[in-house]
């Protein structure tokens, strides 16, 4: 199994907008390493695919819904890999799939749809019998452990450099919990994209030894509704940062977070005199269902 990371190293941005704040800001282009895979998920995925190979697995078996950055990155990695891959995605098959899925299938993934109800159980009886005999089953998101070890390695990327503060897009919490594990004197600050992400902090915490517990912030303010919400105030933000930086971003998770660093620094909230690092988590694949013309970028 040959399984690596794109060669090289993601591009370091510098947004020169936040000098007027006194604050430097540098953006970890983890898009920049795929087209269409997310670039957190290839961190969190890293430490799974070393597990399969260790335990002699054949496939890597994940859930996720039909616009899910995780089941498309998983099924890009497995193929890497050489391995198959199956997803199981919540709600009925639809009669046109999502872009997602069709680029998922075009990896090579097996799908099988799930009720709502099979979906909650994570319950995959519906697989045709044997497929999924030597898989190795990866939780939703690619939450747990063993993804926060992976996420870790995205500062990697930037070591040598001496931010004050990293601030990244939450969904299940793996990546905050791996960025909080190497972030060392660095004040981590996460942005969930859901409403009343009511057990995030626990979520997180369970993923950290405890001298590490706690050590983020969150920020709940910046979901626009929830998951996969979009409103026109956030649209003209991710067009006129884009217009400002040349950076795309996706509407799920990265624009929430771009917004959020605008109104935290401009409220000096993140205060004068910060460095801050952002990681661009990717995503922007997702951006394919939005009616044309939403966004001024691809
Ligand atoms: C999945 C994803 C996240 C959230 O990562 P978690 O580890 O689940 O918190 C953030 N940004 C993008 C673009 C993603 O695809």
């Amino acid at each position: 199994m040959s399984f690596l990371l794109p060669a090289g190293k993601a591009r370091l941005q510098r947004v020169t907008e936040f000098y007027k704040f006194h604050t430097t800001v540098d953006v970890l282009r983890l898009d920049a390493l795929h087209p269409v895979v997310s670039g957190n998920k290839w961190f969190k995925l890293q430490p799974y695919l070393q597990q399969a190979q260790q335990e002699g697995r054949d496939t890597l078996l994940s859930f996720g819904g039909a616009y899910s950055n995780h089941l498309l990155a998983l099924a890009a990695a497995a193929r890497l890999s050489g391995i198959k891959s199956i997803g199981l995605v919540r709600g009925e098959r639809p009669a046109i799939l999502s872009p997602t899925l069709e680029g998922a299938l075009a990896e090579g993934m097996t799908l099988q749809f799930l009720t709502r109800e099979q979906y909650r159980n994570k319950d995959g009886s519906a697989l045709p019998p044997g497929l999924a005999d030597h898989a190795l089953v990866i939780p939703e998101g690619g939450y747990g452990p063993t993804g926060a070890r992976g996420a870790a390695g995205i500062l990697r990327q930037v070591e040598g450099q001496d931010y004050t503060h990293i601030l990244a897009a939450v969904g299940t919490g793996t990546t905050m919990a791996g960025l909080v594990l190497a972030a060392g004197e660095a004040q981590v600050i996460g942005i969930p994209v859901l409403r009343n992400a009511g057990t995030i902090r626990q979520e997180i915490n369970a993923l950290l030894p405890a001298p590490l517990h706690e050590r983020f912030r969150l920020f709940h303010d910046y979901h626009f509704g929830g998951y996969a919400r979009l409103t026109p105030e956030l649209t003209a933000f991710m067009n006129q940062w884009y217009e400002q930086t040349g950076i795309p971003s996706d509407f799920v998770y990265t624009g929430k977070a771009f917004y959020a660093l605008n109104d935290l620094v401009a409220r000096a909230v993140i205060g004068p005199g910060s460095r801050v690092l952002v990681i661009h988590t990717g995503g922007l694949q997702g951006n394919r269902s939005l009616p044309k013309g939403t966004l001024i970028f691809g």
